[in-house]
């Protein structure tokens, strides 16, 4: 069984709703199907929570209306016959009037996690009466029943395994099953989320439970590009990359894949193909358990870089100095990108900097402090194990005009890092693109 998970733009008109209904039923065997909220109604959820949390229900019902009217002419522009339309009426009407109730009672983050799983819980039900409209054997699997997260807020896997087999278990013989992504249950039971973008991780987490033959992320790119294409001209699609190489790439700012939510499938070994709805033909990017060797794949930036660079004396000879040094950014939950040492000091990069004062004024204790904003980190993934030579002598080389900050190599044999200022991101991802893939 493949497991299809749709984004939110890929469900964002009734026109690209039928379209994926489409593309759900062409496979002659029975599909998984994981579907984002509508493009823009996660956040207009979060903007009623806001103004519930500011005591404001009138601004709250503004959005809620707007949102109803929405829904409601998209239901008449979706359905062929009255039945369904009314049908999905009746239901939209319920749901909104539930969005309502909250404007009567203390608000607090449970109710704000209670109402933006209703965006997933509205798409799943269009898209599943639209599906039965068309004679197609569908069923919609309530995601509050299987997916769960553990006391530390990550998913529990062998509660997840046991729960989808069951799900399939006691239904059996359908052409689609429809759940949501994102949404789950807490350990608590209360209703919850995989955080923003969660929607991938839900179709990884099924995949990687039902041993699924194939996990396809369908989005409105044609996979991951081997460069950033809103600053790069002439960017290809990857045809293949390692888990690993994945990761790093969707950390390191492409914004097509949530970034930890490959790793149930790295480890059930199913591959994860990225494809394009909008070119449901194109071949896209798919993930596996590959490792190309000798082939670099692509290059991707991440901004809002802080660089702290901390020297000390006393840290030459010294032992225990980074463990100080790291144990204030634990204490702040900032976690470190990017680190570099010498015998007299260590630079680190942060994207976090809610704490920074409070993390510097303790960092001075150890050493003279300097802090540089508006830094990019520029990765460059593939295969740069250690016995693949020149290919890091062709990245620094492409480098030759950039003031380079800071480099990484070696953390992994995956990625090489640069840190350089905002100012110069574009001279470097271009550079990197003509010496690394000849665009
Ligand atoms: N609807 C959620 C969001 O906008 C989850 C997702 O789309 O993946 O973040
Ligand atoms: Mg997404």
């Amino acid at each position: 069984m493949k497991v299809m998970k749709f984004g939110g733009t890929s469900v964002g008109t009734p026109q690209r709703m039928k379209e994926v209904c489409k593309l759900i039923t062409s496979p002659t065997q029975p599909t998984f199907v994981v579907l984002s909220a509508m493009s823009g109604t996660t956040n207009a959820l979060l903007e009623i929570s806001d103004y519930l949390y500011k005591k404001n229900p009138e601004g709250a019902n503004t959005i809620i209306n707007q949102l109803e009217q929405k829904y409601m002419l998209h239901a008449q522009e979706l359905y062929a016959t009255s039945e369904y339309c009314e049908l999905t009426q009746k239901f939209l009407r319920e749901e909104f009037n539930y969005l309502r109730s909250f404007t009567k009672i203390l608000f607090t983050s449970f109710e704000e996690k209670v109402i933006v799983a209703q965006g997933e819980i509205i798409s799943t039900n269009m898209v599943t009466n639209y599906l039965k409209e068309c004679g197609v054997k569908a069923v919609l699997l309530s995601a509050l029943d299987f997916i769960r997260t553990d006391k530390n807020a990550e998913p529990d896997f062998n509660y997840i395994r046991e729960h989808a087999q069951k799900q399939l278990h006691d239904n059996p013989d359908y052409q689609v099953y429809i759940t949501q992504g994102f949404i789950c249950r807490n350990a608590y039971s209360e209703i919850d989320n995989l955080l923003r973008g969660g929607s991938d991780y839900t179709a990884c987490l099924i995949g990687a439970a039902l041993q699924s033959e194939e996990i396809q992320i369908w989005t409105d790119i044609d996979g991951m590009h081997n460069n950033d294409p809103r600053v790069v001209e002439g960017t290809k699609p990857v045809p293949q990359l390692y888990f690993e190489e994945a990761a790093e790439l969707a950390y390191f700012g492409a914004k097509i894949l949530h970034p930890t939510c490959i790793q149930p499938a790295k480890f059930a070994g199913v591959p994860v193909r990225l494809l394009n709805t909008m070119d449901p033909t194109a071949p896209g990017t798919i993930i596996n358990n590959e490792m190309q060797q000798g082939t670099l794949k692509a290059v991707a930036a991440k901004d809002d870089i802080t660089c702290i660079q901390i020297q000390s004396s006393r840290m030459l000879l010294a032992h225990g100095f980074l463990r100080k040094v790291f144990e204030i950014f634990e204490s702040y939950k900032t976690s470190i990108d990017m680190v570099c040492t010498s015998e007299v000091g260590v630079s680190l990069t942060i994207d976090n900097t809610s704490h920074l004062s409070d993390i510097l004024s303790e960092l001075k204790q150890y050493g003279t402090v300097q802090v540089e904003e508006d830094m990019v980190i520029i990765c460059v993934v593939g295969d740069l194990s250690t016995d693949n030579v020149g290919f890091v002598t062709r990245a620094c080389d492409a480098l030759r005009d950039v003031p380079v900050r800071m480099i990484s190599y070696g953390g992994s044999n995956h990625n090489i890092s640069f840190l350089v200022r905002k100012a110069d991101k574009k001279q470097t991802l271009q550079a990197l693109s003509q010496s690394l893939f000849n665009a």
